[in-house]
């Protein structure tokens, strides 16, 4: 294990061939993990501030290495990007979370989910067909379905992405705009995409309680999304005081570690009690 450790250490992530070869020993990894099921989903939940309820849950993707340690994203992830296996992962993801959605019982027949896609899934032509295949096989309505898009995911191919928002919009699926005001575009892509919810990113939400400025910013994306009609989710939400101030901003919608983490099953309730916090 040891061993293990330095030689992660040798390889530095910002020498270019270094990093190839950092790549090339993972994609056996990644192609094994999708044929043996080493990935799974974990699920956290995205709690309505006006009263506690869950309003969704977002999936996160997890892989089970087999010495049994467990891999977040961003560890496979960009890797999975540069070499290609992408699009096997996002097919992954949705066909999985669809399956999650149709196994439910019958008393949380409406919950939805939010699913990360990958700038690529916008690039992947057997995304739409599977969608469509899979939500006809399973009787689970689109609707069910809230895609979270980041800034990056549509500077590659801004027409392509906009023609399969607009299918996939048509189907009955919805989207979040994830990671909102890091990027440079927020405000053209809150123009052109028909996004239900926006994302404020983490960096804007934990520091609130102590940085004037974070406030201000954090009041005016309120602000302005609710002035287009859309719905304001804040993530990374921690403490007490950083739900507090949210609330008081007049965020609709809280995510983060002080209300549930990220787990393979969901809460046993339909809410929670949001009163000792608020
Ligand atoms: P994201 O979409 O911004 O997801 C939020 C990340 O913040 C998750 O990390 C989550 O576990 C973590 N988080 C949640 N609550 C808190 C909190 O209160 N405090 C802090 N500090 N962190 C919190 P995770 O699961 O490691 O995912 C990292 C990123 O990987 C995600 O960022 C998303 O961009 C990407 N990702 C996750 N699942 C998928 C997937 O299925 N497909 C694709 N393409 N990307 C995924
Ligand atoms: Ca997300
Ligand atoms: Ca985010
Ligand atoms: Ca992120």
């Amino acid at each position: 294990k040891t061993r293990g450790r330095n030689l992660v250490n040798l390889y530095d992530p910002e020498d270019m061939t270094a990093t190839h070869f950092h790549d090339v020993q993972w994609v056996p990894l990644i192609r094994e993990a999708l044929r043996n099921d080493r990935f799974f989903l974990v699920f956290q939940p995205v709690i309505r501030l006006s009263d506690g309820l869950v309003s969704h849950y977002e999936v996160l993707l997890r892989l089970r290495r087999e010495d049994g340690e467990i891999l977040t994203p961003d560890r496979f992830i960009p890797v999975a990007e540069r070499m290609g296996l992408i699009h096997a992962i996002d097919l992954w993801v949705v066909e999985h979370a669809i399956d999650f959605l149709a196994g439910l019982p019958n008393t949380q027949s409406h919950l939805a989910l939010t699913v990360n896609l990958s700038g690529h899934a916008f690039q992947n032509r057997q995304l739409l067909p599977l969608l469509e295949e899979k939500l006809k096989a399973t009787w689970v309505p689109a609707k069910r379905l809230i895609f979270e898009i980041t800034e990056t995911a549509t500077i590659t191919n801004f027409e392509r992405t906009r023609e399969m928002i607009a299918k996939l919009g048509a189907l009955g699926c919805r989207f979040a705009l994830d990671d909102f005001g890091t990027g440079f575009n927020s405000f053209e892509h809150l123009k052109n995409i028909p996004v239900h919810y926006i994302k404020i990113d983490g960096q804007f939400v934990l520091n609130p309680p102590h940085d004037p400025t974070d406030r201000m910013l954090v009041e005016a994306m309120v602000k302005i999304a609710h002035n287009l009609g859309k719905q304001v989710i804040a993530e990374f939400v921690e403490t007490p005081e950083m739900l507090q101030l949210l609330h008081r901003l007049g965020v609709d919608y809280a995510q983060g570690f002080l209300m549930g983490k990220p787990e393979p099953q969901l809460l046993p309730g339909s809410s929670i009690p949001l009163q000792p916090f608020l």
